[in-house]
């Protein structure tokens, strides 16, 4: 747990939100989340090279640095002072290692960034390792391992989510600090190649690590547009179905919240090659938006749990694994 002791809902560790991937996004949208939040800004995938995900990251640290409401991490002193300050800390993550070119010394260039996660794999086989909707699951490379050493080295949390079960076990195997799955739901509820098995998620909380939870309609098998109520209601089932499986010390939340989801929704369409019918047969996506995620505190306490659990969710589980990968 964290030193400082707000009120749950006051402020969030957000594991994984999207703003659009180009350099006219609005980075003041991100205040929609509380203050004293700590939020972890997507600044690529598969498709993004590491001159992409670099001007990426540079143009949101511009952005952040003009506007008062926001504190860049570079070390974990800023978490506690964006809170005292009340600004909404901000770092980075990577979905894919495609962006590091294929050389591990660009984990420490992305370091200096600001990212803090990366995961492997994003959806299909890479050089590190297979995607979750590989029909064939070989795991993580040579290479994947000698990235998870990278990762640990420097600092940067290892994460499973949109890689396959097997790489994502084997992650697990292979790092020495906690790893995560930054914005993964269960498929022991809803059966989805996205959603991450049981066996996955014992052996991420066995590693001291913790599963963030998505708003995402497709991945909480509700999806309908009009349905924000029955989405919010699934958030919170994944959130009590985690800490059944594997205790209150290793969930959390990554909602995936995607700040211009038309365009999202558009390069899913176009891009078959990335994301299959799993993603698109449900039509588009739907997510939970930052002011709905606030309100899963209030649909936990309804169903019995007390404010040190929901704070544990909230922000305390993320913040201790922090503490332990951070800190390489
Ligand atoms: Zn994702």
């Amino acid at each position: 747990m964290s030193g400082l002791r707000p009120s749950p809902s006051r402020w969030l560790w957000e594991q994984h939100c999207c703003l659009p991937l180009h350099c006219r996004a609005d980075i003041s949208e991100l205040a929609r989340y509380p203050a004293g939040s700590y939020l972890s800004i997507n600044i690529g995938y598969s498709p993004q090279s590491k001159a992409d995900s670099t001007r990426l990251a540079e143009y949101f640290r511009w952005n952040a640095s003009a506007d008062s409401r926001f504190r860049l991490v570079t070390g974990r002193d800023d978490l506690a002072v964006a809170r005292a300050d009340e600004r909404i800390a901000l770092a980075f993550d990577l979905e894919d290692s495609g962006p590091l070119d294929g050389d591990l010394a660009n984990v420490e260039h992305f370091h200096a960034l600001g990212v803090r996660s990366l995961l492997p794999t994003y959806n299909h086989v890479n050089a590190a390792g297979c995607g979750c909707l590989d029909a064939d699951d070989t795991g993580l490379t040579a290479y994947g391992r000698d990235l998870v050493r990278e990762l640990n080295a420097v600092g940067v949390f290892v994460d499973g989510s949109h890689c396959s079960v097997r790489t994502g076990l084997d992650l697990a195997a292979t790092t020495q600090r906690p790893m995560i799955y930054s914005h993964s739901n269960f498929a022991g509820l809803w059966s989805h190649p996205r959603n991450i098995t049981d066996d996955q998620a014992r052996a991420c909380a066995d590693t001291g690590g913790v599963i963030g939870i998505n708003g995402v309609g497709i991945f909480l098998g509700r999806n309908d547009p009009h349905d924000g109520a029955g989405r919010l209601a699934a958030m919170a089932d994944h959130v009590e179905y985690g800490i059944d499986l594997v205790g209150i010390d290793h969930v959390g939340i990554g909602s995936d919240y995607s700040f211009d989801h038309v365009d999202f929704n558009h390069e899913m369409q176009q891009n078959p090659g990335a994301f299959s019918a799993a993603y698109t047969m449900f039509g588009p996506l739907q997510w939970v938006p930052p002011e709905d995620t606030l309100r899963v505190w209030d649909v936990l306490a309804e169903r019995g749990f007390d404010d040190a659990a929901i704070a544990a969710v909230a922000h305390g589980n993320f913040d201790r694994a922090a503490r332990q990968v951070w800190t390489a």
